[in-house]
């Protein structure tokens, strides 16, 4: 792994102290309510595990897998859905956990998709933010990191399904991928 790593971008004390200060918020604003997590996999599977861990409300899980079509390697906002949720989520309190928002346009889809189940609220807890989604109309209500607009691996986030298990957020060496960012 080692020459493939440009830099470390977020340590893993840094990702675990924000997951703390997240999960105290989550706790402070669900308290007395039922809420159910959704994580986007497979990126959020290590926020997801951290995140749940940290909380003192009890919660369901759930996950939901889904691919963005489109021609290019930018998100078209046609979403497939490759794994449905297992959970009914009408009447519910809903948390979607997502690693990163780059266009916002993965996110905005699954959003007006859960919306159209009747749930009693839905709001995004994403890790990553990108500059790009201050720009879409998305109302993130937890956010962990803004980072800057370069390609990141680590944490759950993968560059051709490798690194997800790193334990921190890094940038990959351009000879990896041969040049430019995503
Ligand atoms: P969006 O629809 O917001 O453009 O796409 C979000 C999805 O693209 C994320 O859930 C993630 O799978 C992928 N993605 C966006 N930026 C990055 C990045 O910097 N690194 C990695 N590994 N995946 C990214
Ligand atoms: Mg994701
Ligand atoms: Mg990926």
């Amino acid at each position: 792994m080692g020459r493939d790593l440009a830099k470390v971008l977020i340590t893993e004390e840094e990702l675990q102290g924000k997951i703390r200060e997240l999960a105290a918020r989550i706790d402070a604003d669900y308290a007395g309510k039922d809420l159910l997590l959704v994580g986007v996999l497979k990126g959020a599977v290590m926020v997801m595990a951290d995140i749940a861990r940290a909380l003192r409300l009890p919660v369901q899980m759930d996950w939901m897998a889904v691919s963005s079509y489109g021609a290019g390697t930018k998100s078209s906002g046609v979403v497939r859905v490759l794994k449905d949720l297992d959970t009914d989520i009408a009447g519910r309190h809903v948390l979607v956990v997502e690693d990163i928002i780059d266009s916002g346009l993965t996110l905005s889809w699954l959003l007006q998709n859960l919306k159209s189940r009747d749930p009693a609220s839905v709001e995004v807890c994403a890790l990553l933010r990108k500059p790009e989604a201050v720009k879409v109309p998305i109302d993130v209500r937890y956010v962990g990191f803004d980072i800057p607009n370069e390609f990141v691996i680590g944490y759950g986030l993968d560059y051709a399904e490798r690194y997800r298990n790193l334990p921190f957020i890094g940038t990959l060496a351009p000879h990896v991928y041969g040049g430019e960012g995503d």
